[in-house]
């Protein structure tokens, strides 16, 4: 079956109150949820979603006069559609999500010739990603004579979506013609104009398997000006480094969501909705998403309300850690309730479980906390006043 005829075929959407967007990405997350044990049990980069998405315009959706323009005041839209991605297959939303993450980057550090570069190749439906974790043997940019392209040595880690992403970016160390270290430099990496070695070994990992997360070593790669992102460190300017959080939580959310919806079909199938404990265990569920989504609706309104970089990245840090105890809180509540037999494959819930728990492995999440209760403690208003001057 086609990526079209599978659009063609899904139920229409009953989210009428909702944007056109939104009913899409619900449709398509329900037919990424019939197509989920298939391409977990083959274990390699999602295609058929990734196809789902692309025609339904969702890698251009975030540009400039599309749907969801990251120019203007989408945010919490945006994160409900990555929650929807994410609720139809974890893996389809880390690598949709570092895309969305790439082009927000752009708009942020590009210059006009690079977006209008850039922007027509996510129309044209390249993918991008960005590529910032490595290990030791990580990657240095060493600038030329002349100061403008650099010749690329190292290799990044946890690379999702692998080769299939053509439009990467990779921040490294610059070096400056004389060796001197000038920071830390963005770089777009064209992969569909090379072959680099991919150690596809590195990822044997406990879930997530279709993220494809290899380990790329780019030594060699000679990029021009044109490849150079922003000036050294900008990368890291807050609040859009750490307030980017909120769209992975986003994702993460989409699991919790589906395990709700998984339990119940699955208390309904063997007659057990009836029990006051599994109404319980039901009812802390959706008490838990309900509160994720209201973590989202806040985090995306101060997002594009509030010029408080602090207030949004002490936010973001209280999303990102909210909403993983959610997750956590909605897979032991939906495993109690299905029991042993509910966690046998192609049942969804063992993939669940192994991709929500590879996932929620997100980068420092006991700074997370500590640069939360550090904010709260620097602040002199008290807490009701901080909250309103923040939005
Ligand atoms: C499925 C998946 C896909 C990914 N895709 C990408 C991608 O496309 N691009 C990308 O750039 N990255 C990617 N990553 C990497 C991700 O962003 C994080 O960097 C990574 O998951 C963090 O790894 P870790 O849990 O080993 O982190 P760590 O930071 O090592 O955290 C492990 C534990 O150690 C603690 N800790 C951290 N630092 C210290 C310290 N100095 N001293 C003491 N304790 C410490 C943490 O709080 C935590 O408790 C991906 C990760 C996953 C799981």
């Amino acid at each position: 079956m086609t990526a079209t005829q599978i659009l063609s075929t899904s139920a229409p959407s009953r989210t009428c109150q909702i944007s056109a967007s939104l009913a899409t990405a619900y449709d398509l997350s329900n037919v990424m949820r019939e197509l989920a044990a298939a391409t977990y049990a083959d274990g390699g980069f999602p295609h058929r979603e990734m196809d789902l998405l692309q025609e339904a315009g969702f890698f251009a959706i975030t540009l400039p006069g599309e749907a969801l323009d990251m120019t203007g005041p989408n945010t919490a839209t945006l994160l409900q559609l990555l929650k929807l991605v994410g609720r139809g297959n974890l893996s389809v939303g880390r690598i949709y999500e570092g895309h969305v993450n790439a082009l927000l980057l752009l708009h942020l550090y590009g210059t006009p010739r690079q977006r209008q570069t850039y922007y027509a190749d996510a129309r044209a439906g390249h993918l991008f990603g960005v590529w910032n974790t490595e290990m030791r043997d990580g990657v240095h940019l060493h600038q030329d004579e002349a100061g403008d392209g650099a010749r690329v040595q190292g290799s990044k880690s946890f690379c999702s979506g692998s080769t299939q992403v053509t439009r990467p970016i990779v921040p490294g160390v610059l070096h400056g013609p004389d060796g001197e270290s000038r920071g830390w430099q963005m770089s777009i990496v064209h992969l569909d104009e090379h072959e680099l070695p991919v150690d596809e070994s590195f990822w044997s990992p406990l879930g997530m398997r279709n993220s494809v997360s290899h380990k790329i070593d780019f030594s060699g790669q000679q990029l021009t000006g044109h490849q150079l992102l922003g000036k050294p460190d900008e990368y890291e300017i807050q609040p859009h480094f750490s307030g980017g959080a909120i769209r992975f939580a986003a994702v993460h959310l989409g699991a919790a969501e589906a395990l709700l919806d998984e339990t119940r079909n699955f208390l309904r199938k063997v007659g057990r909705e009836d029990d006051p404990y599994q109404r319980t265990r039901v009812g802390q569920m959706a008490i838990a998403c309900e509160t994720g989504n209201l973590w989202l609706d806040r985090s995306g309104q101060l997002n594009d309300n509030s010029k408080d970089s602090d207030a949004i990245v002490a936010s973001a840090n209280m999303t990102r850690t909210a909403i993983a105890e959610i997750c956590l809180d909605c897979l032991q509540l939906a495993e109690r309730s299905v029991g042993a037999r509910g966690l046998l494959h192609p049942s969804p819930f063992a993939r669940l479980h192994t991709d929500l728990s590879m996932y929620l492995r997100q980068p420092a999440p006991d700074a997370t906390l500590e640069m939360v209760g550090q904010y709260y403690l620097n602040q002199h208003d008290d807490f009701h006043q901080l909250r309103t001057h923040e939005a």
